[in-house]
C-alpha cells in the first residue's frame, strides 16, 4: 500500500479497490494491530427501488434473546455458540490482567492478550451479523421488524447481560443499508404493536403472555403458536399493511408458489 510521504507498507488487502480512492485513514488498535481504512468511489449508482413486490417475498423478523431472530416462515437464527466460548476466554484474560503488577512487562503482555480477545469476540459477532443480514436481504424483497426503540422497550429490561441489544441495533442497521442498496424495502414498526400477544391466524388478543411461555394455543381459533414465530408473522402482516398504505403494490401470486411463506 502506498501512502503519500511514506515508504510502501506491506498490507493484507481484504477487498480489491476499484475506482477512485478518496481517502485513507491509518489506525492502530489496543491489540497493537494497524489498519488502513480506504474510502473509494466505485461510480456505481444505487439500485432503483422496486416498483412492485410479491407478498411471498416479504419476511417478518422478531429479534430475541434465546435466538438472535425468528422469521415469519418459522426459521430461527440462533445466537452463535462460538461467541459463548470466546466470552469465557475473555473473562479469563480479564482476570489474568487484573492480577498483574502495575507498570510491569507482564501487565503489558496481559493487556495485549486481553485486547486481542476483545477483538476476536467483536469480529466474530460482526461476522455473523453480516452473514445473517446478507442472507435475509437475498431471500426477500421486503423485510419488516420492530424499531430498536420498540425492541428496547419490550425486551431490554429483561436482559441479564445486555450483550444482545448491541447486536440487535447493529443487525437492523446492516439490514437497512443492504436493503436500500438493492432497491428493496425495510420497514421498521415504531408504534407499539401487540406482536407477541396477538394470534397471527385470527387476530385474537391475549390478555397477557408471560415471557417464559414459548408456545401457546389460541383460545379463539385453536392455532398452535411458537411465541417468536407468531410475533414475526404479525410483524410481517403489519409491514405489508404499511407498504400498501404507502402506495407500493404488494402482489399475491396467481398460483401457489413452492416458496410461499
Ligand atoms: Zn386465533
Amino acid at each position: 500500500m502506498r501512502v503519500p510521504k511514506m515508504e510502501p507498507i506491506k498490507a493484507r488487502i481484504h477487498r480489491e479497490v476499484v475506482g477512485k480512492v478518496k481517502s485513507i485513514t491509518l489506525e492502530a488498535d489496543a491489540a497493537g494491530d494497524y489498519y488502513a481504512a480506504v474510502l473509494w468511489e466505485d461510480g456505481l449508482a444505487e439500485k432503483e427501488p422496486l416498483k412492485e413486490i410479491y407478498e411471498d417475498q416479504v419476511i417478518g423478523i422478531d429479534v430475541g434473546i434465546k435466538d438472535l431472530l425468528t422469521e415469519s416462515n418459522g426459521r430461527k437464527e440462533p445466537n452463535p455458540r462460538h461467541l459463548k466460548h470466546a466470552r469465557k476466554v475473555l473473562r479469563r484474560r480479564c482476570r489474568q490482567f487484573s492480577r498483574t503488577q502495575k507498570g510491569s512487562r507482564r501487565r503489558e503482555k496481559a493487556r495485549r492478550r486481553l485486547a486481542r480477545a476483545h477483538k476476536r469476540v467483536a469480529n466474530a459477532r460482526t461476522d455473523n451479523l453480516h452473514k445473517v443480514s446478507s442472507r435475509l436481504v437475498n431471500e426477500s424483497q421486503a423485510l419488516a421488524a420492530e424499531s430498536l426503540r420498540i425492541i428496547n422497550m419490550l425486551k431490554n429490561h429483561h436482559l441479564a447481560e445486555s450483550i444482545a441489544d448491541a447486536a440487535w441495533g447493529e443487525l437492523l442497521r446492516m439490514i437497512a443499508y443492504k436493503m436500500k442498496r438493492e432497491g428493496k424495502y425495510f420497514i421498521q414498526i415504531d408504534t407499539f404493536y401487540p406482536s407477541s400477544k396477538m394470534c397471527s391466524c385470527c387476530g385474537f388478543k391475549l390478555e397477557k403472555l408471560d415471557l417464559a411461555t414459548r408456545e401457546w394455543a389460541c383460545p379463539h381459533c385453536g392455532a398452535h403458536h411458537d411465541r417468536d414465530g407468531n410475533a414475526a408473522a404479525n410483524i410481517r402482516a403489519e409491514g405489508i399493511r404499511i407498504l400498501r398504505a404507502e402506495g407500493l403494490p404488494v402482489l399475491r401470486r396467481e398460483m401457489s408458489s413452492p416458496n410461499a411463506r
